[in-house]
């Protein structure tokens, strides 16, 4: 066993004078449920772990950080340890417990404040209160609304109700004040049908209400926990850190999160800025120093502590999720199906793929046995940093590979007219891993074709073209339909018009992979060409 001990993160920082407080802020971020450790150590991009190799087995995990916790608390006086969220979705053991696992270890190691990330939200509002009454600290969300609308369940208002905008702790005195931030990118994320009556605001917004509240309140220190992260090419709508470090020079400390990235010690605008990736690869910590004589923090220093295999899992964290982590592993080992050969996910946009073709076959045929009627299909490529699906046994643990997101299905009548539209805006999206592919009718892009006449052919499954007077029923799944994070505003309009009549489905389009993989096995890989690609043509010189 490899001993890079623990001594790591229980070095002490700085050496203090007598009346100074020292105060150690410990943060975890986009958990996503992985209790155990999930992260590949073979990726050290993805890992934010340098050092690492592959014999080390995964890296992360929450049961590691719990270690590190217990053991940064038994050496400092003063620690808060906060979950900047995504906390509860994200893997088989969130999806089966709908996140009440990971809360309870949350709750076992005392977690002081938990600010709500927008995965969070992903079971809709109903399956989220009881998780937020299960949470024994505060929480916080200063850019969060809930109006109730008329009919709700009075449970979901009672539980918002406990959505702080921020909290204050005090330690040998000192004042510390945490403001939190969801992302306000949910809304376009989200269906509208899963979060009615939920409005989340602009950060900025939020922020110039809270941060004089919580001055007022007498805070000496001013942290922000947002789930956000810092994009080093600029803000975007789903992420303000740039624009909060501008406008919000009194904050001590920005604790992000959202972007699965590590930033060990960035200053934003002069603020310190820290954000501890994901799946609990690292425990973040901050630590600050307070004068109690001039009233200033003294020194901040931000570290990020990897959660690697020196550092062992909790055994009482283990211990007390054993049932719901032996249920999961049960149903990820259950077999769904076989393949005659590897069914491969790479290749796209410039081509369909064997499991792109699969997927898509298999949410059409869900659909059907629901009663309703798909033409097409408009579905991303899968391709995420994995493979695809082995050839021979498939287990649910390969469907949850490749389908890792909640996402369900809705069904909407367009025009060829329209359809030809929806796949314009996809076609700008050509060269990039966004692009949606097409199945059930063929297409040619021309991606050198100026904007709006990329798309030069739309056909029927035979490859004839399409009437003008065409209607048609096309699938795409709920995150799309919420526009994709604002990518596919047409789709999103086109598809809540009237005239579309969506019908929006209740199952995961994981169980329609499933579903197709336990009635059509052995399944042969095909590769069907629903859409080609047009090469300009080579200009002579
Ligand atoms: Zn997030």
């Amino acid at each position: 066993m490899v001993v890079r001990a623990l001594g790591i993160f229980l070095a002490t920082a700085l050496a203090l004078s007598a009346r100074e407080v020292p105060l150690v802020i410990l943060h975890t971020t986009d958990l996503h449920s992985a209790v155990l450790p999930a992260v590949p150590a073979d990726d050290a991009r993805l890992s934010g772990i340098q050092e690492a190799t592959p014999d080390d087995g995964p890296l992360g995990g929450f049961a590691r950080c719990a270690t590190a916790i217990r053991a940064i608390r038994a050496k400092e006086r003063n620690v808060l340890w906060l979950d900047n969220g995504d906390t509860i979705e994200g893997n088989a053991l969130g999806f089966l417990t709908r996140g009440a696992a990971i809360l309870r270890a949350l709750n076992l190691l005392g977690c002081s404040i938990w600010t709500l990330g927008n995965h969070e939200f992903d079971w809709g509002l109903a399956a989220l209160a009881p998780r937020l009454e299960d949470f024994k600290g505060d929480l916080l969300a200063a850019n969060l609304r809930y109006d109730a609308p008329p009919g709700a369940s009075p449970e979901i208002a009672r539980a918002f109700a406990r959505v702080k905008p921020f909290v204050i702790r005090e330690m040998e005195g000192v004042k510390i004040g945490v403001l939190g931030l969801t992302t306000p990118g949910i809304p376009s994320w989200s269906r509208p049908r899963l979060i009615p009556g939920l409005v989340v605001e602009d950060s900025l917004v939020a922020l110039r209400r809270a941060v004089p509240l919580a001055k007022a309140a007498g805070c000496d220190i001013l942290l922000l926990s947002a789930h956000q992260g810092l994009r080093p090419r600029g803000d975007d709508h789903a992420n303000q850190v740039a624009a909060i470090a501008r406008n919000f020079p009194e904050l001590d400390a920005i604790i992000g999160g959202h972007s699965h990235q590590p930033f060990e010690e960035q200053k934003v605008s002069g603020v310190l800025y820290t954000q501890a990736n994901f799946w609990g690869s690292h425990l973040g910590r901050i630590d600050l120093t307070w004068d109690p004589d001039a009233r200033r923090v003294t020194s901040r220093t931000a570290r990020l502590l990897p959660m690697d295999a020196t550092v062992p899992m909790n055994p009482e964290v283990l211990e007390a999720l054993r049932p719901d982590l032996d249920r999961t592993a049960a149903a990820l080992a259950e077999r769904v199906g076989e393949a005659t050969a590897p069914i491969e996910a790479l290749g796209g946009p410039k081509a369909s793929t064997p499991l792109h073709d699969l997927f898509c076959a298999a949410i059409a045929e869900a659909v059907e046995a629901r009663g309703g009627k798909v033409d097409a299909v408009l579905h991303g490529l899968l391709a995420g940093h994995k493979t695809g699906l082995p050839a021979g046994t498939l287990r649910m643990a390969d469907v949850w590979s490749v389908v890792p997101y909640e996402n369900t299905v809705g069904v909407f009548e367009v025009s060829r007219d329209q359809l030809l539209e929806i796949l314009e805006e996809n076609a700008s999206a050509y060269t990039s891993p966004r692009f949606r592919g097409l199945w059930g009718l063929t297409m040619k892009i021309k991606p050198s074709a100026p904007s709006g006449k990329r798309v030069v052919f739309l056909g029927d499954r035979e490859g004839r073209t399409l009437p003008p007077a065409a209607r048609l029923r096309l699938a795409a799944n709920s995150y799309d339909l919420a526009s994709g994070g604002r990518r596919w505003p047409r789709l999103r309009e086109l598809a809540e018009a009237p005239s579309a009549k969506l019908v929006e489905y209740d199952f995961q389009t994981r169980e329609a992979l499933a579903e197709y993989l336990r009635k059509h096995s052995p399944i042969r890989p095909k590769k069907p060409a629903w859409w080609s690609i047009e090469r300009a043509k080579p200009q002579r010189r």
